[in-house]
């Protein structure tokens, strides 16, 4: 069986008739953690949202394929199996849940408040964390989990983002336009979106020449 989790092929992408992706290509593994950078309006929201199915984002040119099957019109979401497997023992989960809370330093109190409801921007990044190490997806895609967040938050989310790295089959595309969560985390594989084009791919050294230079010398390409 092939390795390859997710094969973006040929993407364009419209949004209200205007096409924001032209011909975006993507290949991640399973288990891999890639990182898409690029400036503010790239369209790196925007292929987050087409791969997940927004009905907003409309594909018209391209594939898409998980795990082998073509998804391009029918997207992760739905194509992403059941996970029925064996029952989990309450015990096991609760243990499970206070281990993940406690990673991500949450207030065991966290666990009783309906989801989302009053929880600051901090809190709320917390609990897409927590679901991530709880649910154990095959794959996660992350918009800016870091914007908004202080210092410390950013930290707290990073090593969440790490726990689940060590779950080898959970693969990561990590949208970002900061590389503050980066620093703690393995990067398989960069790659810099410039006004809706695949500029550059890389591994993790592209990062670190993004956190030195800056965009600059793809944008003037
Ligand atoms: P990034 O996430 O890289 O900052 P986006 O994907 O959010 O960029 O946006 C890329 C471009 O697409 C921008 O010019 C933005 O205005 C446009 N765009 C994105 N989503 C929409 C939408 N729902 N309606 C209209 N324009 C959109
Ligand atoms: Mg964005």
């Amino acid at each position: 069986m092939s390795a390859q989790l997710l094969q973006i092929k040929d993407l364009s992408v419209k949004v209200e008739d205007k096409e924001i992706l032209h011909n975006v290509d993507l290949n991640l593994n399973k288990g891999e953690t890639h990182v898409l950078m690029g400036p503010n309006g790239a369209g790196k929201s925007t292929l987050g949202y087409a791969l997940m199915g927004n009905p907003r984002y409309e594909i018209t040119d391209g594939h898409i394929f998980f795990n082998g099957k073509d998804i391009t019109g029918n997207f992760i979401r739905t194509a992403l199996e059941q996970r029925t497997g064996s029952r989990i023992r309450l015990w096991n989960f609760r243990k499970e849940l206070k281990n993940a809370m406690d990673i991500l330093q949450m207030d065991e109190e966290y666990a009783d408040r309906d989801l989302n409801v009053g929880f600051s921007g901090g809190e709320k990044k917390k609990a897409e964390i927590l679901q991530l190490l709880m649910l154990k997806p095959s794959l996660a895609i992350l918009d800016e989990t870091d914007s908004g967040l202080d210092v410390d938050a950013v930290r707290t989310v990073s090593r969440g983002v790490e726990e689940y790295q060590k779950n080898k089959n959970g693969a990561l595309l990590i949208i970002t336009h900061s590389t503050r969560i980066l620093e703690a985390l393995h990067v398989d594989a960069t790659h810099i979106l410039v006004d809706g084009k695949m500029v550059a791919s890389g591994d993790s050294s592209l990062v670190d020449e993004i956190n030195t230079n800056g965009f600059e010398k793809y944008i003037q390409q």
